[in-house]
């Protein structure tokens, strides 16, 4: 881990992304970083001036994993020193969202606990998908880094200025907009919406569509087993047309999960339900379940609170040896958690590298300037994040001019 700190973590682009700007600013030195040590002791409040400082007591420390908590009104370090605590408060810190697959055990039979493979994570792309949608069209923020956690799940970080400025009451409402499975793990109907949908529902219900058939249905299949459908039958509004299905399904043992969805329709259509069973209230009924089935699961609680610490981008999961590399979101698709590289194959793909350049002098110049991550397969995923940090800072550069001439056509 010494060697991954000192060699291939992205300290200086860390340090730009959370400063905002290539000089040093309080918005780096007053934020809070929090340390997990080997022996799993938690040090909190720390704070460095520079990406260097960083650095440095990564290598000192070598902690599992850091969090990145809020911007404060004064030097974390120095909040004991003040005269009255209310001096020492959070102001700033990016929205942040968490999706991880514990929140999917009651729906997906591939795997369970902490296991995953390229069938679940489907669930995390879905949950991506419709997110960053949301925040980029309904809230329109433009700078929203999506990371992977290391196991099983993804982080997303917002980090334009007027997402970092909200405080807990606007994050909340930003959290309760996005919610709309209620009920957790309690069983019962988890998805109650308004008719007309609100647009995002909308929205949301075309980009999962596809996925519900794709990697519901044919993936999941998580009606077929006989003591599972009832699960599907009790979301029906309808008691005859239940009784129906049931009668049918009990009849052909482990009948695909496609099939049954599609003798929903097809015994409603022979007049299986009852008188009272309208088409508008099947078909609602159905968009509900492929919502249950597929909209994003977030833990609430990481995006209501500025003060809320999160792990950064580029620690190493302790139990995968992952890296947290940040997602594509154009190619969300394409993302593959299991190929993400580990820490022990990327000291090795150094190692590999310098083996086979020492001897040749012609490269001996080009070397000097690659830096180790270059030599890996993070160049990706560190070229990804050094362009969303220009990004950004190209954006800030320009709020910070239109403030400087008293304009305020940027506040929110
Ligand atoms: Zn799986």
């Amino acid at each position: 881990m010494r060697a991954f700190y000192q060699r291939l973590f992205p300290f200086r682009y860390l340090f730009q992304w959370l400063n905002h700007s290539a000089s040093p600013s309080n918005d780096f030195a007053h934020r809070e970083f929090a340390f997990t040590l080997p022996n799993d002791a938690y040090l909190r409040y720390q704070s460095f001036v520079s990406a260097d400082l960083l650095r440095k007591q990564c290598m000192q420390l070598i902690p599992s994993r850091f969090e990145i908590g809020p911007v404060y009104s004064t030097n974390p370090r120095d909040r004991k020193t003040l005269r009255k605590a209310s001096m020492f408060r959070p102001i700033s810190k990016e929205l942040v969202f968490d999706v991880d697959m514990t929140d999917y055990d009651s729906i997906r039979t591939c795997c369970q606990g902490a296991s995953i493979c390229g069938r679940c994570w489907s669930f995390i792309t879905m949950a991506i998908k419709v997110v960053d949608a949301a925040l980029r069209e309904d809230f329109g923020f433009k700078h929203v880094l999506w990371v992977y956690s290391g196991r099983r799940g993804a982080h997303a970080w917002v980090c334009d200025r007027r997402a970092r400025d909200m405080d807990d009451g606007k994050r909340r409402a930003v959290a309760g907009y996005l919610e709309v499975l209620r009920g957790g793990d309690k069983g019962g109907k988890k998805v109650n919406v308004k008719r007309p949908l609100h647009p995002h529902l909308d929205r949301s219900l075309r980009l999962l569509r596809d996925h519900f058939q794709a990697d519901i249905l044919l993936d999941q299949d998580p009606w077929r087993a006989d003591d599972r459908f009832a699960a599907l039958l009790a979301l029906l509004p309808d008691a005859e047309l239940a009784a129906a299905l049931r009668k049918k399904w009990e009849s052909a043992p482990e009948r695909p999960s496609a099939s049954k969805w599609a003798d929903i329709d097809v015994l409603a259509a022979q007049g299986a339900g009852s008188a009272a069973l309208d088409g508008k209230a099947l078909k609602e009924a159905k968009q509900d379940i492929i919502l249950e089935y597929t909209y994003p699961r977030l833990d609430a609680e990481v995006s209501k609170k500025l003060n809320h610490l999160l792990k950064s981008p580029f620690c190493v999961h302790p139990g995968t040896g992952r890296v947290c590399v940040p997602i594509d979101v154009r190619k969300v698709e394409e993302f593959d958690p299991l190929a993400v590289p580990t820490v022990t194959d990327l000291l090795g793909e150094i190692d590999a590298w310098d083996g086979s350049h020492s001897s040749e002098e012609d490269d001996a110049e080009n070397a000097k300037k690659l830096q180790d991550w270059e030599k890996t397969s993070l160049k990706p995923y560190v070229e990804l994040f050094r362009a969303f940090v220009s990004g950004l800072l190209k954006d800030e550069r320009v709020v910070k001019r239109e403030r400087e001439e008293g304009g305020e056509s940027m506040e929110f």
